[in-house]
């Protein structure tokens, strides 16, 4: 049923980072909750299996001595959900993360696995592209840090090279302090369903006008996109509902729908506006920017 040729249970990084450095083209395997399935229908033929679940220094989220969070790519939904650092700190991140799957999944599957499965549908993806979060890819040889903005190439492609494994999301302190946020996923089911589209937004106000907006959507292109002619129109711009449907409507030049069987390009278009709308008051609200806009 499974066509693998071994398995390694990882105990430590060094451990981990090692046996890639033997085998590059061993797959990592976090929650299996993508990849067993991609395995079950014949994909990766053969192939050797890197364990990492047991690498506690992975599977942690703190905050270092700068007020930066790491958020180890081990971390379940379910940890992400109820931690109390990103409760406090940036509660939409959470909240995100629990509008995927359902508890069994959200039990195993991993943030981590989330970004590096390189799926536009991803629900921690936007957010984090919100949070302008850093990616710490290491191999037995050396390590970079990239921004996630820059990590997904294309459906199921990122940047990612044989025998790299990701250690750590970073979260500097300016890119969550003075924001609200709120993740709003569209999916035809509230469960065990995979968006038809889902919206992130972080937003800071100031004297009642907007002073910073992010917007990200997940499968409104062939990857997780950042908005920039929305977020620049809605720099200075009164917080009001004029300005939330001009930012939401300038948002239609970020993005790339495509029909499918789960929403059409044209629904989807209209979801890029509606979900912006709302998730955008919700998120100004949150920020002290008045009651829902
Ligand atoms: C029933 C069901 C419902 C689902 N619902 C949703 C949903 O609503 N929303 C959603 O976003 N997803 C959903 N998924 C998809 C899946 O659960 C998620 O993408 C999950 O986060 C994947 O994490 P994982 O730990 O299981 O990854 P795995 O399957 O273990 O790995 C996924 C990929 O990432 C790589 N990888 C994992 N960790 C690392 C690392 N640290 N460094 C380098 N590469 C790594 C693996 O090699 C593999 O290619 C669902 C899946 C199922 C089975």
């Amino acid at each position: 049923m499974f066509d693998i040729s071994g398995y390694k249970e990882a105990l430590s990084l060094e451990e981990a980072k090692s046996f890639l450095k033997e085998n590059p083209d061993a797959r990592i395997i976090a929650g299996g909750t993508d990849l067993l399935i991609e395995i079950r229908d014949g994909e990766h033929s053969g192939a050797q299996l890197l364990g990492i679940s047991r690498i506690e220094e992975m599977n942690r989220i703190y905050k270092d001595a700068e007020d930066n969070v790491h958020i180890g790519p081990g971390v379940t939904f379910t940890q992400l959900e109820e931690d109390e650092i990103v409760g406090t700190l940036f509660p939409y991140l959470g909240k995100a993360g629990g509008t995927m799957g359902g508890p069994q999944i959200r039990n195993v599957a991993t943030v981590g696995g989330n970004l590096c499965t390189g799926a536009t549908s991803a629900d921690s993806a936007s957010m984090f592209l919100c949070l302008n979060a850093q990616l710490k890819l290491e191999t037995a040889d050396g390590q970079r840090t990239i921004p996630v903005t820059e990590f997904h190439q294309g459906p199921g492609q990122v940047d990612l090279n044989p025998g790299e494994i990701l250690t750590d999301i970073i979260i500097s302190r300016e890119n969550y302090e003075g924001f609200g946020g709120k993740y709003i996923k569209f999916s035809q089911r509230n469960a065990m369903d995979i968006a038809t589209l889902g919206c992130a937004t972080m937003v800071k106000v100031k004297d009642g006008r907007f002073e910073e907006l992010r917007l990200a959507y997940g499968v409104a292109a062939p990857t997780p996109v950042r908005c920039p002619s929305a977020e620049q129109t809605a720099v200075g711009l009164e917080v009001n509902v004029d300005s939330i449907e001009k930012i939401a409507a300038a948002a239609l030049n970020d993005v790339k729908p495509r029909d499918s069987w789960r929403g059409s390009k044209i629904f989807r278009e209209q979801l890029v506006q509606e979900l912006a709308k709302r998730a955008i008051a919700k998120a100004a609200a949150a920020a002290g920017g008045g009651q829902d806009a």
